[in-house]
């Protein structure tokens, strides 16, 4: 005896036709839910739908099906690869059964026969139990761990419960039909043949039938109302974030680069001008996908400084928000501050770290909706008395401090005298050395400034300073939503650069770093740009440097926002605080790499106060103590003075030194 499948075997006769009459409405519910879910996000042509997903199908293929982002979560991502693959397995199971009989029978092929299908059993049995320990590690986490960042809904439970039993009473009926007509090759279904030998092998075969038939049916029409929900459940997440993912993934701009909405220089002065959103409506269908695709799994949440710190925000709750907005009636309409959907303080909260969009298994961006809030709140000119003053200062001083500029002159004078020559004394210097505003105007910062120069001068490299010629960037108006202040400030800087003939820079702010690197391209500047720390790694790779003297303490480093994630730069810092360790003398933190905890600075939050019940600087700083070092590398004079902050108020100033890795390189060198 051959063996094959035996579709609706111990079902009566007309079966399979009742069965499809039965889909019918569950069919028709499902369309019309994935019908109204793209017209509510606001999907108008097909047409463009289907072309933005062919274009975005490797993304889809990589983050969507290959789930790369969710596995990186050890629980959560092998909870999520079992559900995942257990419910693929299964689909492709039903749709081989549907092939099998409703197609290959009729004529006269069968498909699941022999070998191929007892490999079907096996296989299919092996992902059942799949499915089932996912689903288990679900249950554990929400219902018995708790976990904080999972939010619990009866419809979470219901979904659950469904899936549930769908898996468990599919093995419940192979038990059954496998005690009523045992087979040869029962062993390939091991889990239904197990239960048929240990459960139901001692029940009387007209029992065994009628509850057979009963259960079917069960499974059947759960499955068939699981399809059906769907659209409208949060197993609509199957689809919206794959979509979301071929849709947006491919247009994404990279980290840390925020769009230039439009070219002050080129505006038309009579037409009005639009920034950000205050309603849902003026959102992008694109942009709703996004806020749609949010499975509400908080991973955002729990990486994010600013909810870590006790402020008001949290991403996962700003995408939620908006997210229920397109939902509710009229709510796309509503202006989101007015309706108190959305506070205010949530979106001055945020410091433009990333993490959250680093955290999403499903590429959202929270902080993009952020940012976008952010510029229609300041063009309106809803800034408080501070934001207000450091964008007064911007323009009237160029720096967002409110120094005279003469203060520069000062200071650019004390690096003259170490050896930095400016740019009108050695016009054919290779490098121009952007010190950037945190370390022209803050005590602190200068004394990176110093080391700095003192390195570049004992390396003989050919640089030189701007002097008068260096203003900001432009960075805190373009974080705080002024983008006319920035794009004025970016304009002048350009045109220096060009005229000056400036090709390659090195700086030792990440956010100049960042602004420089991303943003001025879309003023038609493209600079060759170094941190200090590639540049001072690429002095020690090429022995231009020799640290001689290493340092006694034990260092750990902090890697800043804007070199780390944002522009992946982790092993420059690691070389050059190394290379002036002792041997066993480096020592990292809990939080590395792209997973760094923000120091609070971020994102212009350094010039305003931020309600909180904790400093992020602070949160940070107690990692750092765990770790036992005595040093903690920065790489950022923002950090630095956020951290100095953080040492005071904790009364580590003792424990824990606070140093550049320009200061940590310089101490290092032999003495000139
Ligand atoms: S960018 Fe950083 S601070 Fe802002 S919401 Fe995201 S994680 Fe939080
Ligand atoms: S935005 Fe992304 S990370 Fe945050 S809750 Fe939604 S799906 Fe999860």
């Amino acid at each position: 005896m051959e063996p094959v499948r035996e579709t609706y075997g111990l079902m009566p006769e007309g079966t399979d036709v009742l069965m499809y009459l039965v889909l019918i409405p569950f069919a028709l519910v499902f369309v019309y839910g994935v019908f109204y879910r793209l017209r509510t996000i606001g999907v108008r042509s097909f047409r463009e739908l289907v072309s933005n997903i062919v274009s975005g199908l490797p993304e889809m293929a990589r983050y969507g099906l290959l789930q790369r982002k969710v596995v990186g979560e050890k629980l959560a991502g092998a909870m999520h690869l079992l559900i995942y693959s257990g419910m693929i397995a299964l689909f492709i199971g039903t749709t081989l059964v549907f092939i099998d009989y409703d197609i290959l029978r009729l004529l006269g092929l069968r498909m699941l026969r022999g070998d191929f299908y007892l490999l079907y059993e096996f296989v299919l049995d092996v992902m059942g139990l799949a499915l089932l320990g996912g689903l288990s590690l679900l249950f554990y986490r929400r219902f018995i761990k708790h976990e904080e960042r999972l939010r619990n809904r009866t419809e979470y439970a219901m979904v659950l419960a469904g899936l549930l039993f769908i898996g468990v009473s599919g093995y419940v009926l192979e038990g059954v039909r496998l005690a009523l007509e045992p087979r040869p090759w029962g062993d390939w279904s091991f889990v239904g043949q197990s239960l048929s030998k240990a459960v139901f092998s001692s029940f009387p075969a007209p029992f065994l039938t009628t509850f057979y038939q009963g259960m079917w049916w069960s499974h059947a029409v759960v499955a068939f109302a699981m399809v059906a929900l769907l659209p409208y459940s949060s197993l609509g997440h199957l689809f919206s974030t794959l979509l979301n993912i071929a849709v947006n993934a491919p247009k994404q701009l990279p980290l840390g680069k925020m769009n230039t909405p439009f070219r002050i220089d080129e505006l038309d002065p009579t037409a009005e001008i639009k920034l950000g959103f205050r309603t849902i409506a003026e959102l992008s269908w694109m942009q709703k996908l996004g806020l749609d695709a949010c499975t509400d799994c908080g991973r955002c949440e729990a990486a994010c400084p600013a909810y870590a710190a006790g402020t008001p925000l949290s991403p996962r709750d700003i995408v939620q928000k908006l997210k229920k907005a397109i939902w509710s009636e009229n709510g796309g309409d509503r202006d989101v501050f007015a309706s108190g959907l959305i506070d205010e303080e949530e979106v001055w909260a945020c410091t433009t770290c990333s993490a959250c969009i680093e955290a999403c298994p499903v590429l959202i961006r929270p902080m993009d909706y952020i940012v976008e809030m952010r510029r229609a709140l300041t063009l309106e000119g809803k800034l408080d008395k501070r934001k207000t003053a450091m964008l007064t200062n911007l323009s009237r001083y160029g720096n967002p401090y409110g120094f005279d500029p003469s203060e520069k002159q000062k200071f650019f004078q004390e690096l003259a005298a170490m050896g930095a020559k400016t740019l009108d004394e050695n016009p054919d210097a290779e490098y121009v050395y952007w010190v950037g505003c945190a370390s022209i105007y803050d005590s602190r910062g200068r004394e990176i400034a110093k080391n700095l120069v003192k390195i570049l001068v004992k390396a003989n490299l050919s640089f030189a300073v701007l002097g008068d010629g260096e203003t900001c960037t432009g960075d805190p108006a373009r974080r705080i939503g002024e983008e006319g202040r920035f794009q004025e400030l970016a304009l002048q800087n350009v045109e220096t650069f060009k005229t000056r003939g400036i090709r390659k820079i090195i700086v030792n702010c990440p956010h100049c770093f960042n602004t420089f690197k991303k943003e001025y391209r879309d003023f038609g500047l493209q600079l060759e740009v170094l941190h200090h720390s590639q540049i001072i790694g690429e002095l020690l790779r090429t022995g231009r440097i020799k640290p001689v003297r290493p340092l006694a303490e034990k260092i750990t480093l902090h890697d800043s926002c804007y070199v780390g994630r944002i522009n992946d730069e982790f092993d420059a810092p690691r070389l050059a605080v190394k290379s002036a360790a002792r041997p066993g003398g480096f020592v990292e933190m809990r939080r590395v790499g792209r997973n760094s905890f923000c120091c609070g600075a971020g994102g212009s939050t350094y010039w305003y106060e931020v309600k909180r019940r904790d400093r992020e600087s602070v949160i940070r700083l107690r990692e750092a103590l765990d770790t036992g070092a005595d040093v903690l590398a920065l790489e950022c004079p923002f950090c630095m003075q956020m951290f100095a902050d953080a040492a005071r108020i904790t009364g580590a100033e003792q424990k824990l030194k606070l140093k550049d890795i320009a200061e940590i390189v310089a101490e290092s060198l032999e003495p000139s």
